[in-house]
């Protein structure tokens, strides 16, 4: 392995988000779902795999990737640990506020509820806001044009082919509320009138 701080740093940030991921996924397995867009999510998520699990594994763990190493200047990794914190903070409220309502694949479940409060008082996306944050944090962490930017790149096709087929969704099954939710809240950003 390549034992260097901001590896380690990187690898640590990694662990807490697929601990988190696997706490949540456990506490809504059983719950039923009553409409399914699965679509192309799961290419999506596939490659979201390759780019922010596969590449990062390669890199830290294999010389494979070394002839797409660069130097970053020695203040932004640290800026890369600010985010990543960050980000961190937000995957775990997200799936926190969602509680039995959050799904890997475009999914309603048995008695969803439209989550408005917490993380998603200001934003309709605050999971996906996360997502881009980690792969910003990746490429301030990991030094390497491959394994450091290849999460944000493969994350980003999925945010735009996903966000308004989700929409979309959430229209049709929770219809004006969704609609008025839509007027008060931006993306990722919040909306400020
Ligand atoms: N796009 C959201 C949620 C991602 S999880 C985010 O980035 O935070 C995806 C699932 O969450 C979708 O299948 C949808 O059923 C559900 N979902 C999305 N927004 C929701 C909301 N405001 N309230 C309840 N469920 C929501």
């Amino acid at each position: 392995m390549r034992i260097q701080p901001w590896n380690i740093v990187f690898l640590g940030g990694f662990i807490v988000y697929l601990g988190i991921r696997f706490v949540f996924a456990r506490r809504t397995r059983g719950n039923e779902k009553v409409v399914s867009r699965v679509g192309p999510d799961r290419i999506l998520i596939a490659l979201v795999s390759i780019g922010g699990l596969l590449l990062p594994v390669l890199y830290l763990f294999t010389p494979w990737l070394s002839f797409a190493d660069y130097r970053l200047p020695a203040q932004v990794p640290w800026f890369g640990t600010i985010v990543m914190g960050f980000a961190l903070w937000l995957f775990w409220r997200s799936h926190a506020d969602l509680g039995p309502n959050w799904s890997v694949t475009l999914e309603v479940r048995k008695g969803h509820q439209l989550v408005k409060h917490g993380v998603y008082r200001l934003i309709r996306h605050p999971m996906y806001a996360s997502i881009w944050l980690i792969g910003v944090a990746q490429g301030l962490l990991l030094q390497n044009w491959l394994a450091g930017w290849s999460a944000l790149v493969t994350f980003a096709l999925t945010y735009f082919l996903r966000t308004p087929r989700e929409e979309q969704m959430m229209v049709e099954v929770f219809g004006e509320e969704y609609r008025d939710y839509m007027r008060q809240t931006g993306r990722i950003l919040p909306r400020f009138h």
